[in-house]
């Protein structure tokens, strides 16, 4: 059975001081509130990962994540942090691929690739991105788009290795904008990428991958997206940092 899943995606927000804050109340309020078999992960800035890991402790429920890691192994790249390094600090998730990074940082396919090999050459289960922009939706070419976002950074990867992967549906015009997709575009797109993942891998392998749903969830539509039979959880920006509404959205699972 596939792992159900709430991330969240803290992006570039909180300092030091706020950081330690939201993780311990979600982590009070997940222990004292939360029953059911879910996976929590925070996916913090790069600077407060060893902090809130260690903060975590062995708590089995909750995880912490990358938001992003550099495509090369190591070397002369300022400011950029390798899959090597997240490894050594026993971080085992990084997010790849998330609709800011293709826009602001012009990060591509085949980019997207390399850094999802190397992330799981280091160990890390990669999240990773797909999800088309409001012009691509208008214009009825979403699920050929995501497919084709799903082809050219992962289908190069073998059955036991995508495996390993898990993959996160974010309509670009959902995230941050407080417009949700509904259940039954949630519903319809992950069923696209589990059939083209079956397609390529078969259905055991596809029905074995979690695929979350992101774009603006929140406490109120979390329990309608997360009750889709392909929807196994979410990523969660902006309601991510607040502990209550997170917790509110865990509990939805
Ligand atoms: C995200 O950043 O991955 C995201 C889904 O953001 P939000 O929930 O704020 O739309």
């Amino acid at each position: 059975m596939r792992s159900k899943i709430v991330a969240g995606n803290w992006k570039m927000n909180k300092t030091l001081t706020e950081a330690n804050a939201l993780a311990s109340e979600i982590m009070g309020m997940v222990s004292d509130e939360v029953t059911g078999d879910v996976k929590v992960i925070f996916c913090t800035p790069f600077p407060y990962l060893l902090t809130i890991r260690n903060l975590l402790g062995n708590n089995a429920r909750v995880e912490i994540g990358a938001q992003n890691c550099s495509e090369h192994e190591a070397g002369a790249y300022t400011g950029e942090v390798s899959a090597a390094m997240l490894a050594s600090m026993n971080i085992p998730y990084v997010i790849i691929g998330h609709s800011e990074r293709r826009q602001y940082f012009n990060e591509g396919g085949a980019l997207l690739a390399t850094k999802v090999d190397v992330a799981l050459k280091h160990g890390l289960t990669p999240i990773y991105c797909c999800g088309e922009p409001l012009e691509v939706r208008e214009s009825n070419g979403h699920e050929s788009l995501v497919k084709k976002q799903v082809e050219e950074s992962l289908f190069h990867l073998d059955e036991q290795t995508i495996k390993k992967v898990v993959i996160a549906y974010e309509p670009v015009w959902a995230i941050g904008t407080g417009k949700t997709a509904s259940a039954q575009q949630a519903q319809e797109m992950h069923a696209v990428i589990r059939k083209h993942l079956a397609g390529k891998y078969g259905q055991a392998v596809s029905d074995s991958i979690s695929i979350l749903y992101g774009g603006s969830v929140n406490a109120a539509n979390a329990k309608e997206l997360f009750a889709c039979a392909d929807v196994d959880g979410g990523l969660v920006g902006g309601a991510s940092l607040k502990s209550r509404e997170f917790v509110e959205i865990i509990k939805s699972i």
